[in-house]
């Protein structure tokens, strides 16, 4: 089942996750549930607090391979960093270019419960980094300048109201239910 993306500015969006104790069935339903939404939204990743729930779990799925970790930490980050453009599900319509680690280590445990390191480059350790942002309650315009933060959300706004109008010319235009 495909689950409900949680749109800023919702508040969970802005709440630290709790660690996962264990993989429990549960952990393992909600993980496959995030990846399930995650690709019938065509993203790189998402974060389970992204659909409302305040755990550390994360989906990403780049080139063709999916990795779900609990916990997942950034445990080396090179000094070298590279600027690219992100969007997140949780903001749509907006995306900026934002500075990160070029490379990162990744530590987490596996939905076996197997403790699992990846090391990433490029876009992968991107999303890594932006979805673990997430666990924080950290978005990525927080990365930004202020000025630039002030214009995506003035843009998100505009799309957000964009949407809304287009949902009521949706349901004008859908016939009266017949009696
Ligand atoms: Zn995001």
């Amino acid at each position: 089942m495909a689950l409900e993306i949680r749109l800023y500015p919702d508040p969970v969006l802005r709440e630290r996750a709790e660690p996962v104790d264990e993989i429990t069935d549960e952990i393992r339903r909600l993980a496959d549930e995030m990846v399930e939404t995650l690709t019938l939204r065509v993203g790189y990743g998402l974060a389970a607090p992204q659909v409302g729930v305040r755990k550390r779990l994360i989906v990403v799925d780049v080139d063709e391979h999916f990795y779900v970790l609990a916990n997942p930490e950034v445990v080396q980050a090179s000094e070298e960093t590279e600027l690219g453009v992100e969007g997140c599900l949780s903001l749509p319509g907006i995306e900026a270019e934002v500075e990160r680690a070029k490379r990162v280590v990744v530590r987490g445990l596996a939905m076996s419960g197997e403790p699992v390191t990846v090391e990433a480059e490029g876009l992968l350790a991107r999303v890594f980094q932006h979805e673990i942002d997430h666990l924080d309650g950290v978005l990525f315009i927080d990365r930004l300048g202020r000025a630039k933060r002030q214009r995506l959300l003035k843009a998100y706004e505009r799309a957000r109201r964009e949407r809304e109008r287009e949902r009521e010319r949706e349901r004008e235009k859908a016939p009266a239910r017949a009696l």
